[in-house]
């Protein structure tokens, strides 16, 4: 079948979409890739986006395959706290590559030195964002051992960002050993054990590198996954400490500001792509993020509609604690169902470990929420917490809310935090860094390159 052309691409609806996929690929299900029914869809990778020869086999992604190409020039690991650190640039010594054709599907994954990608400058994702990425870490327990955090979750919400636009499907099982792969080789060097509470910082990434200006279904991707150096946002016994960086040191023990958006200014909206994580959800953000910055604050509020409905703060999940008018005490947050916000892995740890642990203490809420309910419950002295969460900066509690105009202070009772933001954190950290057994933490067995 011959792929269909996207006159306009402005113009589709999430509706047409589905359908321009379900015609140029019968065998995906699009309907099914929600967050619940991922488990059952991967059957085949993209057989027939094109005309293909129906003897040629399609390869699925397959991580038994992977070709290791040890780095022979490796770098020195920058010390804790050094500005290499907080410059956000370093990587490590190896990364994992691995390329799609419709015709041919995924080749053998590569885990090779770190280094530049060559692309064409017609390259498919430089001029149409066809790309998506996952943001996990990996931890160096307590007890010695190196863990991922549910990496399930994040090898099924990259599958569930790349099909929305249109790059391949693999099986997420195969991201997952790839990504394990990864750490399993470059962890022991640069999550050494003699730094107990470390981590590195994971992203996965796929671009679409078709040498093709035309709109179209991408016939060309590569999958690729690097580990980068990042430094700590909060305050434990972690090594990267902060203070190499006084300024965010004091936000974080004051908590942090947020900016609500402008009514010009959305971050995602109805029938568009904001459950997903593709990177053209976060250029579009910078200014309004920048802004927020130049004026003090550190995370955009991203609100939506003329209603004020609170989404996520910056590219954190947003969660806010009051006590309702009746007297009971809830945890809020906003819904998956209308596919605005990200269906982050921290917010549903936050969720499932709430619900399991907090029952009794507060009733798990998820649904639409106003600004304008915040402010009464300030108002009312009944908003007793509000947290962002996610991975990058973890379970962060919020002091303020500037909200056209006016700030809405935010009790951080335990000094930084709410106390529920405040075990939550603890209960999480136990489980990243080893000192809780959990199936979330997933131990990864370390492994030497030979020479
Ligand atoms: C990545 C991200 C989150 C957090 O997701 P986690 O899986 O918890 O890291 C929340 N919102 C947006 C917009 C994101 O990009």
């Amino acid at each position: 079948m011959a792929p269909i052309a996207i006159q306009n691409a402005s113009e589709l609806t999430s509706t047409d979409f589905k359908q321009i996929i379900t015609k140029s690929n019968p065998s995906v299900t699009t309907m099914k890739l929600t967050n619940t029914g991922i488990e059952n869809t991967v059957e085949k990778t993209a057989p027939s986006i094109t005309d293909n020869d129906p003897t040629t086999p399609i390869n699925e992604l397959d991580a038994s395959k992977l070709i290791f190409e040890r780095n022979n020039s490796p770098k020195a690991v920058p010390e804790p706290n050094s500005p290499e650190l907080w410059a956000q640039n370093v990587c490590t010594d190896h990364m994992i590559t691995c390329s799609w054709t419709s015709s041919a599907g995924w080749s053998a994954p590569y885990l090779k030195p770190y280094g530049p990608l060559s692309l064409m400058p017609t390259a498919s994702v430089l001029h149409y964002a066809t790309e998506c990425f996952e943001g996990l870490k990996l931890y160096r327990g307590y007890d010695g051992k190196l863990r991922l955090f549910r990496p399930d979750r994040n090898s099924r919400r990259m599958l569930n960002s790349a099909t929305r636009i249109a790059l391949p499907e693999f099986d997420p099982k195969e991201l997952q050993k790839l990504i394990e792969a990864l750490v399993a080789t470059d962890g022991e060097k640069w999550l050494p054990k003699s730094r107990p509470g470390s981590f590195l910082y994971l992203r996965p990434t796929m671009i679409a590198n078709d040498n093709h200006l035309g709109m179209r279904r991408p016939n060309e991707a590569l999958l690729y996954i690097i580990a980068c150096l990042f430094p700590s946002f909060d305050t434990g016994r972690g090594t990267a400490g902060l203070d190499a960086n006084p300024a965010l040191r004091e936000k974080e023990r004051l908590g942090l500001k947020l900016l609500a958006s402008k009514e010009d200014t959305v971050r995602a909206w109805p029938g568009g792509f904001g459950f997903a994580k593709v990177g053209a959800n976060y250029g579009p953000s910078l200014i309004a993020h920048g802004e927020a910055n130049a004026r003090g604050f550190d995370q955009v509020l991203w609100l939506l509609g003329n209603e004020c409905d609170i989404t996520e703060a910056g590219a954190s999940n947003f969660f806010v604690v009051w006590r309702t008018r009746e007297g009971k005490v809830q945890l809020v947050t906003a819904p998956l169902g209308d596919k605005i916000i990200l269906d982050g892995v921290t917010r549903r740890s936050v969720l499932e470990l709430a619900r399991e642990r907090l029952n009794g203490q507060l009733e798990v809420v998820e649904r639409r929420y106003t600004m304008c309910e915040v402010e009464e419950a300030v108002e009312e002295g009944r908003l007793l917490e509000a947290f962002a969460a996610g991975t990058a900066y973890f379970i962060a509690p919020v002091a303020k809310i500037n909200f056209r105009g006016t700030d809405l202070e935010i009790s951080t009772s335990e000094g930084d935090s709410g106390k529920y933001a405040a075990v939550l954190k603890t209960w999480l950290k136990e489980i990243m860094y080893g000192q809780k057994q959990h199936e979330w933490g997933v131990v990864v067995e370390e492994r030497q390159l030979d020479a």
